[in-house]
């Protein structure tokens, strides 16, 4: 399947859509945040540091991750799963920090794109709606990438709340399944030291 999504956009956005692994309407709403990020708060480098936090795990944040710079494993991509199509970013060096929030609604309702949805959910969709389905998502997904940003987001400046930087922190042996893990991630059952997982499990016995 071919991911170029058109002649005319940037090789940046064909290297977002093959990092993600296919256009869709959630990217388009990344690449967008992520476009007002790099515009008022930067990229994140080793030497200006910028944080993400984001309210949703949905396909928008693969374009964050790409294009900012914020990832799980530098320790400045943080999720609040808050099912919200918000996303703050915050530059550490002087604090400046915004908050781009979805407009609800910002495409309107669009009754057939519904109606295939709802057939797809009940598992009555025929092959022709899922192939009208994806050419909604790609005309939905190309709009996005050329609305106006007024119409697709609120942008307002928040007081920074810069999270700790990641630590280094030290790991134990699990005394039930001997795994390491994270110390400050373990429990303390009955003079033992275990993971998260075993605890969930000794947790169901009782
Ligand atoms: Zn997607
Ligand atoms: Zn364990």
């Amino acid at each position: 399947m071919a991911t170029t999504i058109e002649a005319g956009y940037s090789q940046e956005i064909d290297a977002v859509v093959r990092f993600h692994g296919h256009f869709c309407p959630g990217l388009s709403i990344g690449i967008r945040a992520a476009q007002i990020a790099l515009r008022e708060i930067g990229a994140h480098s080793m030497d200006e540091e910028v944080v993400a936090i984001v309210e949703t795990d949905m396909c928008a944040v693969d374009a964050i991750q790409f294009m900012v710079g914020c990832t799980f494993g530098k320790g400045n991509l943080l999720h609040l799963d808050y099912g919200k199509n918000a996303y703050t970013f915050i530059r550490r060096a002087d604090g400046k920090s915004i908050r781009v929030m979805g407009k609800p609604r910002a495409f309107g309702e669009n009754p057939e794109r519904e109606a295939i949805l709802t057939r797809i959910g009940a598992g009555t969709a025929t092959l022709g709606d899922r192939q009208r389905f994806q050419e909604l998502q790609r005309k939905r997904g190309l709009a996005i990438l050329e609305a106006p940003e007024e119409e697709l987001f609120v942008v307002k400046p928040v007081e920074p709340a810069i999270p700790a930087r990641a630590r280094l922190r030290a790991s134990v042996e699990c005394e039930l399944c001997g795994e390491s893990t994270m110390e400050t991630r373990t429990r303390r059952v009955g003079g033992q030291i275990v993971c998260i997982p075993c605890f969930n499990q000794l947790d169901s016995r009782f």
